[in-house]
């Protein structure tokens, strides 16, 4: 069987009728070799750029589903410090508008409590990343968390450190409603309301507890009953006045009878009196004040020995309706 060799082309020489052996360089040979290559690479470098951009190997799909996890984990992460923060808001509340007045201590600014961590370049190491926004915002939200915390728990040690042998005080501060179970009934709360006589916006400096002419009223602490000076109590009626001592005084307004004398000693929780609408007055309520140092306070911080907490929120609402006094 007849085999060309591989070695040597032949080309047919249509004139002469022959085959003609064709002689190829070293040079040419080298030219075709060296163009086939780079055509092939550049085909395979095109592949390859195409894969690279458009499949994932199973380590990089592994790992873009850990970054996925990982975001979802920051989300959730998120939205429970947000469920954090609004306790720790409601904690700070309390603190400087219950506890701190208890004992007189001055509410923490805000700008304290919310003090940014110093340096900008805090988060710096965290930028530059796919999800940078997401886990500056997160640590941002801990450390504020973590710093408010911190804030609060001194504050309370502080708190703790005025409770202790404050025994004698703590009976003595105005502490409970001087009408039992009035935590419904509050018609009127402290701040401008209008008056129900003259019908302008006046400075309501108590609460109106509305009752039935005739329920009792309990002082709300313990100490003396006093005369105030002055004409202050131009208005009240039959009204009692109760100096605690510590610099508190309550009043107590528009009374049908009163059941205390000037000097009295009386304890928390003694009777008093009894509402009625002498004085002037549309209806029969209770209209009580707390002074603190000769300044009216709003009595609805006064009232955390009775109050549940959501008998609490419900008189701070009742309360801060813009109604119309009972005066
Ligand atoms: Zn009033």
């Amino acid at each position: 069987m007849f085999k060309r060799k591989n070695k040597h082309h032949y080309r047919f020489n249509t004139k002469s009728l022959v085959f003609e052996k064709v002689k190829v360089s070293v040079k040419e040979k080298l030219k075709k070799f060296l163009s086939i290559a780079a055509a092939g690479s550049v085909f395979a470098a095109i592949v390859l750029l195409f894969a690279y951009n458009f499949f994932s190997s199973p380590k990089e799909k592994m790992l873009k589903r850990e970054i996925e996890e990982y975001k979802l984990q920051y989300e959730i992460l998120n939205e429970r410090m947000t469920r954090v923060n609004s306790v720790l808001n409601d904690m700070e509340d309390r603190d400087d508008n219950i506890y701190r007045v208890i004992f007189e201590a001055e509410p923490i600014p805000s700008t304290v409590r919310n003090a940014a961590y110093g340096g900008a370049d805090r988060y710096a190491k965290l930028e530059g990343y796919d999800n940078s926004k997401l886990i500056i915002e997160t640590t941002k939200k801990i450390d504020m968390l973590s710093r408010r915390l911190y804030v609060q728990s001194k504050s309370f040690d502080e708190v703790l450190d005025l409770a202790k042998n404050k025994t004698q005080m703590m009976a003595c501060i105005p502490a409970i409603m001087p009408i039992k179970n009035g935590a419904t009934m509050i018609g009127s709360g402290f701040g401008y309301r209008l008056h129900p006589i003259y019908k302008t916006l006046q400075f309501h400096p108590g609460i109106d507890i509305i009752s039935p002419r005739g329920t009792p009223i309990y002082a709300t602490g313990d100490g003396v009953v006093s005369t105030p000076a002055g004409n202050l109590l131009s208005g009240y009626g039959i009204c009692v006045v109760i100096n605690h001592g510590y610099g508190y005084e309550t009043l107590y307004g528009h009374m049908s009878r009163k059941v205390v004398a000037e000097g009295q000693k009386v304890k928390r929780g003694q009777l008093i009196g009894y509402v009625g609408s002498t004085g002037m007055s549309t209806a029969p309520h209770c209209h009580y004040e707390v002074w603190k140092s000769g300044k009216r306070m709003n009595p609805i911080n006064y009232f955390y020995n009775d109050l549940t907490p959501d008998e609490y929120q419900k008189v701070i609402e009742l309360s801060s309706k813009i109604n119309q006094a009972l005066s």
